[in-house]
């Protein structure tokens, strides 16, 4: 396929600028070279993008199990509230006066998100779940500053945590240890008791967990990092697993992150934007980046908090995935919420009942949201890997699960159907799976060679981290 740059020809165009109705200014440095753009008509703009666009798979293509990421279907009523123009074209420098109504829905959506995770206040700045993470340590670091105890530099991280974890404690300045699981996937707790110390920051756990699993020890794990002087960080990417049904703030976690582009609605997966929603409890709530949107009689203003750790991003973070969460928070309500959680837990122990038929579990059920399978037996018997399986899939037209994620299960393949996949598409999905297993006794061949429907064959993945090309380079 060509790209946009290669196509048309001098003199074909697209007239996008309506005539200019102002004086014309002269720059002081103006462009010496014309610059160079594409020249194709309209027809061949449109062409040109929705080809691109037929080569995209996503949530409304088909199925797109990717364990951890929480691709599910979003709403379309939530896409129409993000584009009404009240909120889609305002200015971030309008006065507060003139935009009252969005700082209504900050505030609102803070309220909400609080009450769902157990937390007393909320910042919409951070842009992702990493940038969340890093937020939430700094809020930390700031606590065990303004204290003047010994110095607290250690951040525990269990070794099933997502890779971002550890990569936040390591920007935030602190140093990481690891502590193992146990054989049921849960933080080994005299690990973690034998980590903790005066010089303990805090500890950073995802709950259920990467594999799937809710960690019945909970209460005291947090416990120990409390009693040792740490915090508690809770990694609230996939909060579908339990929302409306446990908190948070009541398992013991001062500071949470919610991934709103991934269980609050906004798509992602093309790169933004999202909303890494930073919560914590009373006592931090001093630290929080500014502005926070605060209510008196008169309405809603801005203020900063009192030792506030400064700004994560310009102004207030990426406002309109907000709206899409609000907009979600409020259709769904207090019954509809607890109901989208069990529906993922539901969804994810049917499947992974079917496939256990052929495939390993790497953990005894039941799981929560997502669960892991080990292909290391079936590469033991076929020579097919679970990438082999993974690109097998994609000629079935089914996205692959997570790969070879977390690290501590060998051969893994990471499943998160979400709950708002049908009994019928899990049946197919499960059925081809099923299918691919036989195919990798019968013909592994086939799977090796997989995808060959795909607009590419097998990349070169290595390759491409390798020796990345970035740059398109003219002929
Ligand atoms: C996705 C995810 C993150 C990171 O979120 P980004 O928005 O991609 O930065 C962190 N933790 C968990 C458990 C996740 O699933």
């Amino acid at each position: 396929m060509k790209l946009i740059f290669e196509k048309g020809a001098p003199g074909q165009h697209l007239t996008l600028m309506p005539p200019c109705d102002v004086p014309e200014v002269t720059l002081a440095n103006p462009r010496t070279e014309p610059l160079d753009l594409p020249h194709v008509s309209e027809t061949e703009l449109t062409r040109h993008y929705s080809a691109l666009a037929k080569r995209v798979h996503g949530v409304n293509d088909g199925f797109y199990p990717l364990g951890s990421c929480t691709m599910k279907y979003n709403p379309k009523i939530n896409e129409e509230m993000a584009a009404l123009p009240g909120f889609a074209q305002i200015h971030p420098l309008q006065p507060e006066e003139t935009v009252q109504g969005c700082l209504e829905v900050l505030h609102e959506s803070e309220k909400l998100l609080c009450e769902i995770t157990g937390m007393d206040g909320m910042t919409f700045q951070p842009a992702a779940g990493a940038h969340g993470e890093f937020t939430g340590l700094l809020l930390i670091k700031a606590y065990h500053a303004h204290r003047d105890g010994p110095a607290r530099t250690k951040i525990i991280v269990p070794d099933s945590a997502h890779g971002t974890n550890p990569a936040s404690a390591v920007m935030a300045g602190f140093s990481v240890v690891n502590i193992p699981s146990g054989e049921d996937g849960c933080v080994d707790v005299d690990a973690l008791r034998a980590a903790v110390g005066p010089d303990t920051a805090g500890l950073m756990l995802t709950n259920p967990n990467t594999v799937g699993i809710f960690d019945k020890n909970i209460l005291e794990i947090t416990r120990i990092v409390h009693e040792a002087g740490g915090l508690c960080y809770y990694d609230g990417a996939n909060l579908n697993a339990v929302m409306g049904v446990v908190r948070p703030g009541d398992m013991g976690f001062d500071v949470i992150h919610l991934n709103l582009h991934k269980t609050f609605s906004t798509p992602h997966g093309g790169g933004g934007p999202g909303s890494g929603a930073v919560g914590c409890k009373e006592f931090l709530r001093q630290y929080l980046p500014g502005p926070v949107v605060v209510k008196d009689c008169e309405g809603y203003h801005f203020t900063k908090p009192e030792h506030s750790i400064g700004r994560m991003k310009d102004f207030y973070g990426n406002f309109l995935v907000v709206v899409r969460a609000l907009a979600y928070v409020l259709t769904l309500g207090r019954e509809g919420i607890p109901e989208a959680a069990k529906n993922a837990v539901l969804n994810a122990n049917y499947m992974r009942k079917l496939l256990s038929e052929k495939y390993t579990m790497a953990y005894a059920g039941p799981c929560m949201h997502e669960f892991v399978m080990t292909l290391q037996d079936l590469k033991d018997a076929t020579g097919c890997s679970a990438m082999d399986i993974a690109k097998g899939l994609l000629d079935h037209g089914i996205h692959p699960p997570t790969m070879y994620f977390p690290l501590i299960v060998h051969e893994a393949l990471m499943i998160e159907p979400t709950e708002t996949e049908s009994q019928e598409t899990m049946d197919e999905v499960c059925g081809v799976f099923l299918h691919l297993w036989d195919v990798a006794h019968n013909d592994p061949d086939v799977l090796h060679n997989a995808p060959t429907k795909t607009p590419v064959r097998r990349l070169d993945e290595v390759g491409a981290a390798r020796n990345p090309v970035l740059r398109y380079t003219e002929e």
